[in-house]
């Protein structure tokens, strides 16, 4: 009696989460995954009904209908899942195995003395195997900003597959009371369980999906949309970050900033599309060029920066002249063969401004202008140079 009434409110809860799921992704298409929970909020509402009405209509049918959508539920979370991470196909292959190994049990079933304690064995362990899938797809899914909602969705499936096999080896060996009217805890336990997890996970999915919408938002906040670095405004933020740090480990820190020389003219004369493409060329040599704890971004225009965590103003220019260099060896002939006649091509060279944090009183906003001025100093005298305010030095050719 109690798995019945515990059943009816699951249903309805089910019920309800479907239409209000549903509802959210129709008006949301970014919303991945969401369409399919509501499936398997409405698989596993249907199937609870059975499940209450089976100890009335004791049919066979109810048992494999029943038992086919429970399984079903689970397999359509997994196609959530699935439309959640992006993946080439939402094709749940071992779901849809599971599914047809059910059906073709049931048969089977029909000539054993209790059909009850088969059907659920087999679901127990169907289940189980379809979690325990789910959970090991969702753990190689694991990235920077999603680690909480998936290890908590794949604890739970992993807890759910356990409770599974545990269930089904109990009801294998002690096997289902006599009669289905009689009161049965382990029954009652699952259906808490089956409905509480299925509930859990939805909750899982809808904070993955916000997670990663969040981690979409920031990207498109923080990125330059035609060279994929950081824009200005994170980098100052992160410039920020490294000042706080240096000024409290006594550790050095240096900017860079440098503007690409004579771009007008290679706007002009090859195109706008080319001009974005030198940018993209010059951005790759940036990130090759700077070491793996550096961090670049585009202040604006064809103007760049770098931050130089633990550089002082001696491994700041030896970084700048290596940009310097890498950035001459790229010409545009390399880039568009066939805008270029030979003997008329336009070098692609930069002027750099160096900066180093001089200690408390410093700001990035000081740096930043040091840095300005001394890019304007290498452009006055002749470009394709290094100037490095804070050790008067002049690097050319
Ligand atoms: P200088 O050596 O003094 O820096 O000369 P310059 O020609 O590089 O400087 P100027 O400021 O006269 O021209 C900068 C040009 O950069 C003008 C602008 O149209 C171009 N530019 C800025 N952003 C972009 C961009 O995203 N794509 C392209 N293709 N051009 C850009
Ligand atoms: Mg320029
Ligand atoms: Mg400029």
């Amino acid at each position: 009696m109690e798995t019945r009434i515990i059943l009816v409110v699951g249903s309805i809860l089910l019920c309800c989460g479907c239409l209000g799921l549903l509802t959210v992704r129709l008006s949301n298409p970014f919303l991945k995954g969401l369409g399919w929970l509501g499936g398997t909020f409405a698989a596993g509402a249907i199937g609870a009904t059975i499940f209450a009405a089976r100890a009335n209509v004791s049919a066979d049918a109810f048992v494999l209908l029943a038992d086919t959508l429970i399984l079903l539920a689970y397999v359509l979370l997994h196609v959530s899942f699935l439309e959640l991470t992006e993946s080439a196909s939402l094709l749940p292959r071992l779901g849809l195995s599971l599914l047809a190994a059910q059906a073709a049990a049931y048969p089977v079933f029909r000539y054993l003395h209790d059909i009850r304690q088969m059907s659920v064995v087999t679901l127990g362990v169907l289940v189980a195997i379809q979690a325990f899938q789910s959970a090991l797809f969702l753990k190689k899914t694991v990235k920077d900003g999603m680690e909480a909602p998936i290890w908590f969705s794949v604890i739970l499936l992993a807890g759910f597959a356990a409770f599974n096999l545990f269930r089904s080896v109990v009801v294998l060996v002690l096997g289902t009371p006599s009669d289905p009217h009689l009161p049965n805890p382990l029954e009652a336990i699952s259906a808490v369980v089956f409905l509480g997890v299925g509930l859990g996970l939805g909750f899982g999915v809808f904070w993955m999906t916000s997670a990663q919408i969040r981690i979409a938002l920031e990207g498109l906040a923080n990125t330059d949309p035609l060279t994929g670095i950081y824009n200005r405004r994170i980098f100052t933020s992160l410039c920020e970050k490294e000042l706080s740090r240096s000024s409290r480990t006594g550790e050095p820190f240096s900017l860079i900033v440098f503007d690409l020389d004579h771009f007008k003219k290679i706007n002009d004369r090859y195109g706008h599309a080319t001009g974005d493409a030198v940018l993209c060329a010059v951005v790759e040599k940036l990130r090759n060029s700077v070491r793996n704890i550096d961090t670049v971004g585009r202040w604006g225009g064809e103007e760049f920066v770098g931050l130089l965590p633990g550089a002082d103003s001696h491994v700041a220019l030896l970084v700048a002249q290596r940009l310097r260099h890498n950035v001459e060896a790229l010409t545009i002939a390399n880039l568009q063969a066939k805008h270029i006649l030979v003997g008329d091509e336009i070098g692609i060279t930069i002027s750099i401004g160096v900066a180093t944090y001089r200690g408390p009183g410093d700001s990035i906003d000081d740096l930043i202008h040091r840095c300005d001025t001394a890019m304007y100093q290498a452009k006055a005298e002749g470009r394709n140079r290094i100037v490095a305010t804070d050790r008067a030095h002049v690097i050319g050719r």
